[in-house]
């Protein structure tokens, strides 16, 4: 199954997910806030349709240059 805005929820445009693909194709998505805030797990049940740590992701803006 491919991954989409509609099946993975908020995380899809989140600044704090970290997504990886294993080596059958499936990507998961981790949260990055989950290491330094107990309010979040690593791996959230999918879709995640509210979270209070969400941050959009500006596609125009490097994500590693916060
Ligand atoms: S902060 Fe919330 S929306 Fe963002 S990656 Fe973590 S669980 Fe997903």
């Amino acid at each position: 199954m491919a991954e989409s805005a509609e099946s993975v929820g908020l995380c899809f445009t989140c600044r704090w997910t970290r997504p990886a693909t294993n080596r059958r194709g499936s990507t998961f998505f981790r949260c990055a806030r989950a290491e330094t805030d107990p309010r979040f797990v690593r791996y959230p049940p999918l879709p995640v349709r509210e979270c209070p740590g969400y941050e959009e992701l500006r596609p125009d803006r490097n994500p590693n240059g916060h």
